[in-house]
């Protein structure tokens, strides 16, 4: 199973925050409240220009 993880500082910035989910609608959301509220990026193709660099797949792992 492939799970979703946003990782902001593989956008460039000194930004230690995450998100990871099963579900890519619900880690762009939180990714794009976070660039938001945090990067104050409010065009909207900017925010999903940065969520769509740092958005990896990933396998599901145990842990
Ligand atoms: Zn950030």
């Amino acid at each position: 199973m492939t799970k979703f993880r946003f990782r902001c500082k593989n956008s460039g910035k000194a930004c230690d925050y995450e998100v990871n989910s099963s579900s890519k609608d619900e880690v762009m959301d939180h990714a794009s409240a976070h660039a938001n509220r945090f990067h104050d990026m409010k065009d909207a193709t900017s925010v999903m220009d940065l969520v769509n660099r740092s958005l990896e797949e990933v396998e599901d792992y145990n842990d």
